[in-house]
């Protein structure tokens, strides 16, 4: 009964531990990106560059943004900067 106790305890452990280390990877794998958007009324694109000259017109402020959230949002990746 102590044996199987102990294999019990042996596993679990084991467990946590495995669970901690594909946290870590899962973290590092997915990096996430960013992307820029326009506040401004009409605006319904997100860019990979603050520079792009799709945000010229920005008429609000321009924020940045993680990818996840922008298509969140209903944004579509802008056609002249092309954003992953
Ligand atoms: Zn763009």
């Amino acid at each position: 009964m102590k044996q199987l106790l102990s294999l019990f305890l042996t596993i679990s452990l084991l467990c946590a531990f495995s669970g901690n280390s594909v946290t870590i990877e899962s973290a590092a794998a997915s990096e996430t990106a960013y992307v820029y958007i326009c506040t401004g009324g009409s605006a319904t694109k997100y860019h990979a560059k603050a520079t792009c000259r799709g945000l010229n017109n920005c008429r609000g402020k321009m924020v940045k943004i993680s990818v996840e959230e922008a298509k969140k949002q209903g944004r579509t990746p802008c056609s002249i900067c092309n954003p992953k």
